[in-house]
């Protein structure tokens, strides 16, 4: 889960990192009324999950409360790599000397917190790593041991040439890995690190990754969430008890069971077909559990072609083909279906399946193969949605 530079700051500040003070605004005269309050020169800053806004004309520097205004007002109309701007930061504006780099990211390679250090901040950091790799100074931390006192001054040592200004902020480095550790985060990142013209430093900009995995035990960062155009659906989906993510082809598949449609995707592949989707309904596929995922999946505009892989275990097939005959019915789908079903009581789908329009398989290579003809001859007709 991304969060966005006002929230990773807010974190940030708790812990006490030297923070650049900040609000937000959701209008242009907000931004202004800011402004006004902080009588100085602003920054003002896109509030979206991505980096490199200030190439893409979403990070201004104002003068005056005018100003401010008037960049505001174009920023919040912005889409800055597909995701549209609806807030932005208000940040006094830093004299700056000099920009720093300062991260601690997982390595899962070698199953370590990373922290990462370069005099080169400001820029990209994979541009960085690109063309000056030795320009970032790399520092592994056994999760053990945790961060020990002597690593976290070799960072600053590695920044700063000045060694007492070094062991001051070593406490920067300390405090950025506590918060990284403390938030199950995937990255905690400071760039720049800016050193203003008074000799102070300051985070200008922050962006933390948490890991979606861990948010279970930290309920109140759960509610920092700000869904990205086409992730409310994947939301959607977890809270009925599904998984659903969004692919680019166009077979939308129904699965109980994230094993079966792993497989289910790799035949789809083997057999020359994209799915449009991964949707496991999980152990269970009551009518309720059938329904919500066509409408999930039925919203997704690519499906022409919809498979079934069920396997009845606990889940009883006949109840499974009643939910899909009703919900296919009651929504009054006109896309081709296939049913693949086996299992508890499979002997009796046949019978319930046979006066509809559904395809109706016991083998998944069957039902594959089926799906992508249905699905050529679909195109061959130049049927459209
Ligand atoms: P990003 O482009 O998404 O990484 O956004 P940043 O917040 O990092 O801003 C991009 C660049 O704008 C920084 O690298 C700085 O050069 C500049 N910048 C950001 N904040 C300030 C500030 O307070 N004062 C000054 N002078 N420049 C800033
Ligand atoms: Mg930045």
């Amino acid at each position: 889960m991304n969060l966005h530079e006002y929230q990773a700051k807010e974190l940030m500040k708790k812990y006490g990192l030297p923070v650049q003070e900040g609000r937000i605004a959701t209008t242009p005269e907000q931004a202004k009324k800011i402004a006004e309050d902080y009588m100085c020169p602003v920054m003002v800053k896109a509030q979206v999950h991505t980096g490199g806004r200030g190439k893409a004309g979403g990070v201004k520097y104002a003068k005056t409360p005018n100003e401010a205004e008037k960049h505001a007002s174009k920023i919040i109309n912005l889409k800055i790599k597909h995701l549209p701007v609806k807030k932005v930061l208000l940040a006094k504006a830093i004299d700056i000397e000099k920009e720093y780099y300062l991260a601690v990211i997982m390595d899962r390679d070698k199953k370590s917190p990373l922290i990462m250090a370069s005099r080169e901040g400001g820029m990209d950091i994979e541009e960085v790593a690109r063309e000056k790799p030795n320009a970032i100074n790399k520092l592994w931390v056994d999760p053990v041991y945790g961060l020990l006192p002597h690593q976290a001054k070799q960072v600053a040592f590695s920044l700063f040439d000045n060694k007492i200004f070094a062991l001051k902020n070593t406490k920067i480095v300390s405090t950025l890995y506590q918060l990284f550790i403390d938030c199950d985060a995937q990255i905690t990142e400071i760039n720049p690190l800016a050193l203003s013209t008074q000799g102070k430093l300051w985070v200008t900009d922050a962006k933390i990754v948490l890991d979606d995995n861990s948010l279970a035990r930290h309920p109140e960062l759960e509610g920092l969430r700000d869904p990205d155009p086409g992730e409310e659906k994947e939301l959607e989906a977890k809270d009925a008890g599904l998984s659903y993510i969004p692919l680019t082809g166009n077979i939308g598949c129904v699965v109980n069971g994230a094993g079966l449609a792993m497989a289910t995707m790799d035949l789809i592949k083997k057999y020359g077909g994209e799915p449009a989707n991964f949707l496991d309904t999980g152990g269970s596929s009551s009518p309720e559990k059938v329904e919500k995922a066509l409408s999930i999946l039925l919203s997704d505009k690519n499906a022409r072609v919809i498979l079934f892989n069920i396997f009845g275990g606990m889940t009883r097939c006949d109840d499974v083909a009643k939910g899909i005959l009703k919900t296919t019915r009651a929504m009054n789908l006109k896309l081709p279906i296939v049913v693949r079903l086996t299992g508890t009581n499979d002997k009796e789908v046949k019978n319930i399946l046979k006066d509809s329009p559904i395809d109706y398989v016991t083998s998944m290579r069957e039902g594959v193969i089926k799906t992508i003809e249905l699905l050529e001859e679909g195109r061959e007709k130049g049927e459209e949605r």
